[in-house]
């Protein structure tokens, strides 16, 4: 039996919860979270992301300031930016949305970013304390991933969890968390990218199999063992006259023919996606609460 790991569902429930604890710290007349955005040029998928991002927010009750920044904007005024950030005590945290334009560095920017503040989890000093499993925000995509996981009872301890892709915001800290021990976690984790050989073999030994590549459709039937859990992380956008938007979202796993292997397994959309946003909520509320 194939059970769907609902990120719709699931993202919902838990915006109900953090609606919930907002609606109690305002009935205490404490501030409720604030999050702000700050996004540099017009990037059409950053735009989209963006705008989610603080719809979000307005539902479950949040503050939300946009901080948009042009084209034209200098890597000096972007940091600027981000020490008013920083210092202004109402904002509770913020996410600097990438990509930024190839004349700005992201690199420095993200290590401007206050640890305190970095909701999205990609200050060095976070990756740090996730690695060493010390208090930290946790980056969204892994967050949410986990967190469906663990929604779901999904068994981790002992499995083998092949891992594709190694970037630094999904397929690394995966890794990380996968290993960790505690639950979801203690997994074997094998990582994979695009130097791996026989990558086939390696995933067709996996108990769990989470697929960041960004490559519609890569991850076939003949690749996934019987029983294994899979997690599609991918989102591409795909040219479609039929639809209203000119384009539909494909995942990196052909779902209709690996489904029916499976003991859990995420659609695209509908799976991490909205989880992605969700754990971002979440990290903001903590940042509350650390105060
Ligand atoms: P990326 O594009 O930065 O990197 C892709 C990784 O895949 C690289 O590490 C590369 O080595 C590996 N790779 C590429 N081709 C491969 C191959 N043939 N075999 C094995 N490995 C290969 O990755 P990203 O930013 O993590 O994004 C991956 C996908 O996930 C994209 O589709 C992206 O849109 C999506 N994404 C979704 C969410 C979400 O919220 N659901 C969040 C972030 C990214």
């Amino acid at each position: 039996m194939m059970t769907l790991l609902d990120g719709n569902a699931t993202a919902r429930k838990i915006r109900e919860e953090i609606a919930q604890q907002v609606n109690e710290r305002r009935a205490q007349g404490l501030a409720v979270p604030h999050l702000a955005a700050v996004r540099v040029g017009n990037n059409g998928a950053s735009l989209t992301y963006v705008g989610a991002k603080v719809r979000a927010c307005e539902e479950v009750g949040f503050k939300s300031t946009l901080v948009h920044l042009g084209d034209d904007t200098t890597e000096a005024q972007l940091l600027a930016t981000i020490d008013t950030l920083n210092r202004d005590p109402d904002i509770d945290g913020y996410i600097v949305q990438l990509p930024l334009p190839p004349h700005i560095n992201e690199h420095r920017v993200l290590l401007a970013i206050d640890p305190a503040k970095d909701v999205d989890g990609f200050h060095p000093e976070n990756v740090g304390r996730m690695a060493l499993n010390l208090p930290c925000f946790l980056p969204a995509t892994p967050y949410g991933i986990i967190q469906l996981l663990e929604r779901y009872h999904v068994p981790t301890e002992g499995k083998h969890c092949v891992i594709i892709g190694r970037s630094h915001i999904v397929g690394l800290p995966m890794t990380i968390l996968m290993q960790r021990n505690g639950y979801p976690g203690n997994a074997t984790v094998t990582l994979t990218h695009s130097k791996t050989v026989h990558l086939k073999e390696i995933v067709c030994q996996a108990d769990i199999v989470i697929a960041a590549l960004g490559r519609p459709g890569f991850v076939t039937a003949d690749m996934v063992a019987e029983g294994a859990t899979v997690v599609d992380v991918g989102i591409t956008r795909i040219a479609d006259p039929t639809k209203k938007s000119g384009f539909r979202i494909a995942g990196d796993v052909l779902f209709d023919e690996v489904a029916p292997r499976c003991a859990f397994i995420t659609p695209v959309p509908g799976g991490v996606g909205p989880m992605t946003i969700v754990s971002l909520l979440a990290n903001t509320l903590q940042a509350v609460l650390r105060k």
